[in-house]
């Protein structure tokens, strides 16, 4: 797969997940002021955006990990990502499908 397919899907998923959250605050807008402690990376998150995977209970930017993991085949189940993301975050993850660090820097923004 090359840099550029690599980078429309991740940026799709990034618009599906960012969709998720919006979805939630206007069905329910306490949901952007709500706290929840993630499963995956362990910090306090808001709930909007939120998703529960079998056993766990992962924020918004787990949730994109996740889907970006899944998409890429770099997990199979949601515990690999438990258990490979203990210290890592997304940016691991997002590098990771990139050979070239320098040209995909920042490619989001
Ligand atoms: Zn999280």
């Amino acid at each position: 797969m090359n840099k550029e397919k690599t980078l429309v899907i991740v940026e799709s998923i990034q618009q599906t997940v960012d969709q998720m959250r919006m979805d939630d605050i206007e069905e329910l807008p306490e949901s952007a002021f709500e706290d929840f402690q993630c499963d995956c990376c362990g910090n306090e998150k808001i709930l909007a955006g939120s998703l529960v995977y079998s056993d766990y209970h992962l924020c918004n930017e787990c949730v994109l990990t996740a889907e970006t993991s899944f998409a890429f085949n770099k997990i199979s189940t949601i515990d690999d990502l438990i258990k490979s993301t203990k210290d890592k975050r997304f940016e691991n993850v997002y590098n990771s499908l990139f050979e070239n660090k320098n040209n995909a820097s920042n490619p989001i923004n």
